[in-house]
């Protein structure tokens, strides 16, 4: 099964040559989830393979252009694909806005129900732990989200999957006759009682599971420690890196991060492995920002238009 992200877009605020704007797919056992949808978004999915009509919910960073305006664009060829299924949409206060207006200026009533879910000034003010709530989730999945610190109100999201039951042993059905009534008590941790009275302790019918995978998406964002503990031991951690550290000042005044500051997150928050992109089109060549991560937080990559990057189980 499944656990992957697709980066459409690694540019920031305009595309540039070869990078376009924010846009990823995050695949988990082969259900899509659609997180940012920068202009141009639906047509880079088209040309990469990946089918729009497969996205089951759509997460929203903020309402910057460059994260949002092919939303609309994506929710009308949805529409004359023929979805009925609703579309459950998350991003900060104003995006309800923004659709309902650009809708109703083209005369447009989308066929199938869009829900979309919005953070408001109450939930960016409140504590640590009001946001560790699942604010979506489905058989395979749960996603938090976290507030970022940019010129707007910004959302970072997590996406985890689940807890997978054990596995149980499969000789050991028929050595202990077990019915398959008490099989999916054991899968989830009971022990088994034979029909003589014996105890079987749940370690020798079962294997533990692979480990939930995570990925943790933050852009746009200047550097802000108060994320990490959201962020805590991710295996895949997007961060933005919209500049080089000698631009840090210009940077945390613009709301943005740089290679070294993405790199410092990472490392603070333990994460497996980082990738950073949101790049300024001021740099052509981005082996220098990879370097200054690198020295910070060894397995760091760049973000890379088209790349798919796997996280496989463990
Ligand atoms: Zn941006
Ligand atoms: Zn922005």
């Amino acid at each position: 099964l499944n656990f992957q992200l697709t980066i459409l877009g690694t540019s920031a605020a305009v595309p540039y040559k070869n990078r376009g704007l924010a846009a990823q797919v995050l695949e988990v056992h082969n259900r899509l989830f659609l997180v940012d949808c920068g202009d141009a978004t639906q047509f880079r999915m088209h040309t990469h393979g990946i089918k729009l009509s497969k996205i089951e919910a759509i997460f929203i960073s903020h309402l910057h252009g460059d994260h949002c305006f092919g939303l609309p664009a994506v929710l009308t060829t949805l529409a004359m694909q023929g979805r009925t299924a609703p579309m459950h949409i998350f991003a900060p206060k104003g995006l309800k806005r923004m659709i309902d207006t650009i809708f109703e200026v083209s005369n447009y009533v989308s066929p199938y129900p869009i829900y979309i879910e919005e953070f408001d000034e109450n939930w960016f003010a409140q504590p640590e732990s009001g946001f560790k709530t699942t604010i979506y989730e489905n058989k395979q999945l749960r996603v938090r989200a976290f507030p970022l610190m940019h010129r707007i109100p910004t959302c970072g999201y997590v996406f985890e999957e689940k807890q997978a039951p054990r596995n149980i042993i499969a000789e050991r059905i028929a050595q202990y006759d077990i019915p398959h009534t008490a099989i999916s008590g054991i899968k989830n941790g009971e022990n088994f009682t034979t029909k003589e009275g014996f105890v079987i302790e749940n370690e020798a019918l079962t294997r533990a599971p692979n480990k939930p995978r995570s990925f943790a998406y933050a852009s746009d964002t200047r550097y802000s420690a108060a994320i990490i503990p959201h962020i805590l031991g991710v295996d895949l951690l997007f961060h933005e890196a919209t500049f080089m550290h000698n631009m840090a000042e210009h940077a945390a005044f613009s709301g943005h991060s740089t290679a070294q500051e993405a790199a410092t997150i990472a490392q603070l928050a333990s994460a497996k492995r980082l990738i950073i992109g949101h790049f300024s089109a001021r740099y052509t060549d981005l082996s220098p920002l990879l370097l200054e991560a690198k020295a910070v937080f060894e397995n760091t990559e760049l973000a890379d238009d088209f790349t798919t990057y796997f996280v496989e189980k463990s």
